[in-house]
């Protein structure tokens, strides 16, 4: 890709953007009167404006229909999840039937644990990356130890090597096979949410299944990030969060995914709750649990339609814009904010180092950044100025262009804010 780290050439390629249209159906918050230049939607992502809408819809019916909502509401409440489950499968990549929509997502991942995790005679071991999300690792460590056993023990943390910013699938692979049979789950953050790196999904998932291991995979940073494909792949479980790239507001619903296979599955061992039993007679109040034939066997309460309404509204955008969009724009967008990185690298004293693959395969929106002589004082220099970013002590900050909102003049304005900063000498 050929490009210039001009104002005239950022403008061009906003012009030429077909997905131009969908930032001014965002709300941007704004410092000094200006709109801020955004690049943590992978943290919380932007209100869409017809998000208050389809809250609102909600309030009315609640309203003017009280209990009689459940059945009558515009959009009956009893069974509102299930509008989320069509534009879900097509976002990570599965069949309508085998999501769900419930709770939030470290909750989903301990209750599909209760199917996925259950440790038997030499068969108890965990492998995920090492120093994953923290919530992980705390998921992680309480669960081998309600079975009884000592995380030190039963977690496998797969390494880096020394030296190096991220995982080979090489070493992955060969931890699996070396853990064997032991390997009782592999669960791993599809997305690293401090480097941006991508796992091979489909040849660690296979790997897993070739020593009997269940994998599953916590899609916080790749669901509306990148390509899923989770049926083909063959991917037993995934959960994900719907705040950081999927726009529907703070501590919002999770969605999960089930394969079919374990639909209708009589001895699987789960958590449930009368919203997973049939809807034809869960109104009759029966004491025999009979789940529902896919994904929705693993809902235990009624839907909590306040915070799915603008889950839907941002679904809904999703789908009229289609991944594949998403993903062409993220490619060049994410590129374009590399090249101007690299460019300012050599107008500067300090050093960059990007270390997120340079890869694009191996990379979503996420670019994270080593800023080698700077410090804090950077960061809040940068927020003054409006640009919105994520610090990591000592002196990382991730970038996140997401591609609904964020438009290729935010990213030349960014480098101009940044370069200034740093030979001004703020940190
Ligand atoms: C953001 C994130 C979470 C957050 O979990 P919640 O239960 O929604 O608070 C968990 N895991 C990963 C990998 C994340 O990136």
């Amino acid at each position: 890709m050929y490009f210039e780290n001009t104002r005239e050439f950022a403008q061009k390629l906003d012009q030429k953007d077909p997905l131009k249209k969908y930032r001014d159906q965002f709300l941007f918050p704004k410092v000094n009167d200006k709109r801020v230049l955004y690049f943590t939607g992978n943290s919380l992502g932007l209100q869409p404006k017809n998000t208050r809408q389809f809250v609102n819809d909600v309030m009315k019916d609640w309203e003017e229909l009280a209990v009689e909502g459940h059945f009558y509401a515009q959009k009956p409440w009893w069974d509102y999840h299930e509008r989320l489950a069509n534009p879900l499968s097509k976002i990570v990549g599965a069949k309508p039937a085998e999501i769900t929509v419930m709770n939030t997502l470290t909750v989903n991942l301990h209750l599909l644990m209760v199917s996925f995790y259950r440790p038997k005679g030499n068969r108890y071991k965990i492998i995920c990356e090492e120093k994953a999300f923290p919530s992980d690792q705390y998921m992680l460590q309480s669960q081998v130890r309600f079975h009884g056993y000592e995380p030190d023990d039963a977690i496998i943390e797969i390494k880096k090597r020394d030296g190096e910013h991220n995982f080979r699938t090489e070493d992955i692979l060969k931890t699996i096979k070396e853990v064997g049979d032991e390997c009782a789950l592999i669960l791993i953050g599809g997305v690293n949410y401090y480097t941006g790196q991508v796992f091979d999904m489909k040849t660690i998932t296979k790997a897993g299944h070739d020593v009997g291991a269940f994998v599953g995979w916590d899609l916080a940073h790749a669901a509306g990030n990148i390509k899923l494909d989770l049926h083909n792949w063959d991917v037993d479980f995934a959960a994900w969060c719907s705040y950081k790239y999927m726009n529907s507001g703070p501590g919002n619903a999770s969605g999960c995914f089930v394969h079919e296979r374990f639909h209708n599955q009589k001895e699987i061992p789960r958590f449930e709750g009368w919203w997973g039993t049939s809807k034809e007679t869960r109104f009759l109040m029966k004491p025999e649990f009979e789940p529902m034939a896919n994904a929705d066997a693993w809902q235990l309460s009624n839907a909590p339609v306040l915070s799915l309404a603008p889950y839907l509204a941002s679904l809904e955008m999703f789908d009229e814009v289609g991944m594949d969009a998403i993903i062409a724009k993220r490619n060049q967008i994410v590129a374009y904010l590399e090249y101007i990185l690299k460019e300012i690298d050599e107008q500067v004293e300090s050093s960059f180092e990007i270390i997120t693959p340079s890869n694009q395969e191996e990379r979503g929106t996420q670019l994270s950044v080593f800023l080698h002589g700077e410090g804090r004082k950077l960061f809040e220099y940068l927020m003054k100025k409006g640009v919105i970013v994520d610090w990591r002590e000592p002196n990382v900050i991730r970038l996140a262009p997401a591609p609904l909102y964020c438009s290729y003049s935010d990213m030349y304005e960014f480098g101009q804010i940044l370069k200034e900063g740093i030979l001004n000498k703020v940190s």
